[in-house]
Formats: C-alpha cells, structure tokens, sequence
C-alpha cells in the first residue's frame, strides 16, 4: 500500500513538471496518463489489491491524481491550439473572401409567387392540404362518385396498403377540407403539387403543379367569377389581353368554362405557340356545383360560389419560351440558373 502512495506521489510529481508545447506533446501526456492503457487507468486496477481498510485513504488519493492530470490536459490543450493560431501570422485578413454561390428561384415558384400575389391583393389567403389524399375528399365529394366515367381523365397513383389512399391528382381536395370545416365565408387559393398517371413527355408529367381558387359566400355569381378572372389575367399577362369563355364540363362545376387568353406572344396574330388560334387556354372555371357544397355541408340554397384551376407549369413554359416540361424536375443547375434574374 505504502509503496503504491509512494509510486502515485511520484507521478504527481512528473505531471507538475510535465512540459506540453505543443500538440504532439499533448497527445503523449494524454497517453501516458489518461488513455485507455495509461497510468491512471492502471492505478485503478490497483484498487482490488488494496486492503479494505485502506481503500478509502487510497481512492482519495488517486483520484485526487487523476484530477490533477485531466486540469494539466485541459489547461495544456487551450494554450496549445491558441499557440497554434497565433503562429499563423501570416493571416491576411484583408484578401477578398470567396464569392458564397446565390441560388435562383425556380420557374415554377417564380410564377406561382406571381398567381398567388394578384389574388392575395384580392383578398383570398393561401390554403394548404395533404398530397397523399382519401378518396372522399379527391373524388366523390367533388362529385366524382366510384365508376363516374370522368375519374378516366385523372387516374392517379393508389398507395399500396391501403386502396383508399392516392396522390391527389387536383388541388381541390384543400377546398373540399376548406369546406368542411364550415367556416363561411371562402375566399382562397390552393396552390401545391398534384399527380396523375400520364406518360411522360415534352408536354406532359407524372407530376406538376396547380393553384386553384375557391369562393364561396352569399350571392356570389358567374359575373363575379368573370371579373376576377379578367383582373387576373391583366395582372399576369399585361392590360392588352382579351379573353375568351367557351363551355365546357367538370363534375364539380356547373355551369363550367374553359378560359382562353389572347396569346401574349404574337398578341393574337397567330404563331407556334398558340398553334396560329390566337388563342392560349389557361384555366378552368364555374359555379360549384349544389351537390359539392351539400356533400361539405353547406346550404346551397343560400351560399353560392365559383371556382377555378390552372395548372403553373404551362404559364412558366410560356411565359419564359421553354419547350421541355421536363426540364422543371430535371434539377440542372445550368437551366436553373438562367432564372437568376428573372421576376
Ligand atoms: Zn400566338
């Protein structure tokens, strides 16, 4: 036991003296006396040797060691690593730092940032919902009962475990929840990504984007429907823009429109663009239809509403002359960061 206090009373000493300059310094004193095979770890070991009457007085004095070692580490180790910066003088603090990459917006996001602002200086707010959706709220509540032959125009992705559940092919499914929660009056904009079971091509995608809208409250009117729109396209495409309401069918409007603009890139002339029309078909719109609104459990006899949707991808390639839908989901850097400018 004696010679055991003698030996640690010995160590105590080198590690008072011990000089550490530097880090491979450092790292030898770590070693020596706190590794996982150095001398304080071995004094422990010691302990089952010590008669029990002693093993107090003894512990007490190795670990006292054994703090002094780690404040000896500690101590070392911060003036070590300030030596090390100190020692690089030739630290020119007033050489240019390197250029930090800005990223660009998207064209995706750059338009539906667009679409979303002239609505939002309208006074509709922005809704959000889920992209894995049930059945109800994509479909049937929309008047889209099961077997309905309008469902073939929207096949979508169904999830495995549960044959309920599918990407939702439309926006709408927010309005449906919008709905729901009875809280009248409506005035919002969905936008988010939606999903259908397309080939992929120049022209068409699995996936793309939409922003829909929805109103709904008393006395609202296809002529409100129309101004609103009209504002919009002014907004989007300049003052000069005509546009155009040709009758068409949705399950969940009535009664339903598809809206051309006059193309804004030969101002109606007719070019490759619109296919020499003139035209350019934009979005789809209507009245909801009573039975939407009694499935969400509102009174259609007293509210009434419009509703619209187009889709972001088919503005953007317009409006920024892209052929290649593709190019959205591709993520090259090179055709991102054309958009750098863009507004
Ligand atoms: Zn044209």
């Amino acid at each position: 036991m004696d010679e055991l206090l003698q030996q640690i009373e010995a160590y105590r000493k080198e590690v008072e003296g011990y000089e550490i300059s530097n880090l491979q310094q450092l790292e030898e004193f770590r070693i020596k006396f706190l590794g996982s095979k150095g001398l304080t770890k071995s004094l422990f070991s010691e302990m089952k040797n010590v008669p029990s009457e002693k093993k107090k007085e003894f512990g007490q004095v190795l670990n006292e060691f054994k703090q002094l070692a780690e404040e000896k580490f500690e101590n070392a180790k911060e003036l070590t690593t300030d030596n090390k910066l100190s020692a690089k003088e030739d630290l020119d603090l007033s050489l240019p730092g390197d250029a930090v990459q800005i990223g660009s917006r998207h064209p995706v996001t750059l338009v539906r940032n667009r679409i979303v602002s002239i609505f939002q200086r309208l006074g509709f707010s922005v809704a959000d919902g889920p992209e894995i959706e049930d059945d109800w709220h994509n479909f049937t509540a929309l008047n889209l009962p099961q077997n309905h032959p309008a469902r073939d125009m929207q096949d979508t992705f169904y999830i495995h475990q549960n044959p309920d559940w599918l990407l939702r092919t439309h926006t709408s499914n927010v309005q449906i929840r919008e709905m729901e929660k009875g809280r009248l009056p409506i005035r919002i904009i969905c936008p988010g990504r939606v999903y259908r079971n397309e080939t992929i091509s120049a022209r068409s995608h699995c996936f793309f984007h939409q922003v829909e809208g929805l109103y709904i409250d008393e006395n609202v009117s296809f002529a409100d429907l129309k101004q609103t729109l009209y504002f919009f396209v002014q907004e989007m495409f300049g003052k000069d823009v005509k546009v155009r309401f040709r009758p068409s069918y949705f399950p969940f409007t009535e009664p339903s429109a598809e809206m051309d603009v006059s193309c804004f890139i030969c101002g109606g002339k007719g070019c490759r663009i619109c296919k020499q029309t003139g035209w350019v078909e934009i979005l789809g719109c209507g009245m909801v239809h009573p039975k939407v609104l009694e499935n969400c459990g509102i009174d259609s006899n007293k509210y009434t509403g419009y509703a619209f949707g187009m889709g972001i991808e088919r503005p953007a390639l317009l409006l920024y002359d892209i052929n290649d839908i593709r190019l959205f989901s591709e993520n090259d850097a090179r055709f991102l960061r054309q958009f750098g400018t863009a507004t």
